[in-house]
């Protein structure tokens, strides 16, 4: 017999298996709002100008497709140092590596803690985005999980969760931390809320791994980075995972980093020669091109100014999506409150649907939303919203 005969198909990922339902879905007034992808009021996730423009001088000047080092280029390393640091820290006790997005750091970032952290396990806020489990599996991390959700399903209960760190987790654990914009729930600890978390991730010696994939997206750049920069006020040592696909829109061209920064320049060189081994075996050294976009649009004042005003723009509009929904579902008269979206931040919230909820706005209305009754904010139309709410308020009835 074949020996793939006894193989068993894997369960679909459950988002881009949405999505393949709503291309077929033949509905003229389908929406998609859930992949968590920007989208304009188009529905389109368009290339940004500033990246384009990026392009072109690089076509025009690039020179050599030879590879690059194990850790990427060196002018975007600097520049990720910048955009996630600010001036807040010495250099030489930062590593930053290129990889491929912010999955790519955070799978390097888990092999990492595997072979050099063997005794550390993971905490993960319960809940968080259905990748980190996966990767941290994947790498053979165990991984524990934290109270992060209140009862209400749209606020935090900081207490829940620092109590539950502080009874159970070991000096010595690592804790991953939304940077930002948290993903399912767009609900962020307040900077006030930030610094208890410091405190107690202080006081237990965890290691901070903070995943940091929709920077410009809550509050704006240097705004976004000030719970990442109150941890590293209270403890030396930290990983950061960077993701460019959503504030740059560069999705397929898979641009990101991991930051590991140290107490010193020694340990800092030893971690990043391990860092430089975890990557040198999975896929030796980053692709160019995304990295150089940015790199481009960094080193140019024009171009950064145009990029700055292109995310100021992407994030202004999910702010206004935001208040255009829960006014207008003020006007439906369903007696559904959904003012608790206007506090949440990034593309994402929990809204409250239930997975019947969720299936009928589906069958009946061609509007896709993932099971947990998570919504892309970025995927509602201005145009379109007083429909869209229609749906929502006779599904919730
Ligand atoms: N982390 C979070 C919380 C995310 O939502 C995503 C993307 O959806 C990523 C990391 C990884 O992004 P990418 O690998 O596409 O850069």
């Amino acid at each position: 017999s074949h020996r793939f005969s006894v193989i068993q198909t894997a369960p679909p990922d459950a988002i881009l298996g949405l999505t393949e339902a709503f291309n077929a879905d033949p509905n003229p007034d389908k929406m998609n709002l859930s992949v968590g992808v920007y989208k304009d009021e188009n529905g389109q996730t368009p290339i940004l100008k500033s990246v384009k423009a990026a392009e072109q001088k690089i076509l025009d000047s690039e020179a050599t497709k030879g590879y690059l080092s194990i850790d990427g280029l060196p002018e975007y390393r600097a520049d990720v140092r910048n955009l996630v640091f600010g001036e807040t820290l010495a250099a030489d006790r930062v590593a930053v590596l290129q990889t491929p997005g912010g999955t790519g750091a955070l799978r390097v970032a888990a092999d990492f803690m595997r072979t050099q952290l063997p005794k550390a396990r993971i905490w993960m806020p319960n809940p968080t985005w259905a990748n980190h489990p996966a990767i941290f599996a994947a790498a053979g991390l165990s991984s524990e999980t934290y109270r992060y959700l209140g009862d209400d399903r749209t606020s935090l209960d900081l207490d829940g969760m620092l109590a539950a760190l502080n009874d159970n987790a070991k000096p010595g654990d690592a804790i991953l931390l939304h940077g930002c914009c948290h993903n399912p729930t767009g609900i962020d600890p307040t900077a006030e809320d930030w610094k208890q978390i410091a405190s107690v991730i202080a006081e237990k010696n965890l290691l901070p791994l903070i995943d940091f994939a929709y920077q410009g997206f809550g509050d704006g750049i240097e705004q976004d980075a000030v719970g990442l920069r109150t941890v590293l006020e209270h403890v030396d040592e930290a990983i950061v995972c960077t993701s460019f696909s959503k504030n740059f829109g560069l999705y397929s061209e898979r641009v990101g980093a991991v930051s590991l920064v140290a107490a010193d320049v020694e340990q800092c060189t030893a971690a990043l020669s391990q860092l430089k081994r975890v990557v040198r075996t999975n896929y030796s050294n980053p692709p160019r091109h995304g990295g150089a976009i940015v790199a481009t649009i960094l080193a140019d004042e024009q171009l950064t100014r145009l990029w700055k005003e292109e995310l100021e723009t992407m994030r202004l509009r999910i702010t206004r999506l935001r208040e255009q929904f829960v006014e207008t579902m003020k006007s439906t008269g369903s007696g559904h409150d959904f003012s608790f979206l206007l506090r949440q931040k990034g593309m994402f919230s929990y809204s409250g649907l239930s997975p019947m909820q969720v299936d009928e706005l589906k069958s009946k209305h061609g509007i896709y939303i993932v099971g947990s009754g998570r919504i892309n904010v970025a995927g509602m139309s201005e145009t379109k919203m007083n429909s869209f709410c229609e749906a929502v308020a006779s599904v919730m009835s």
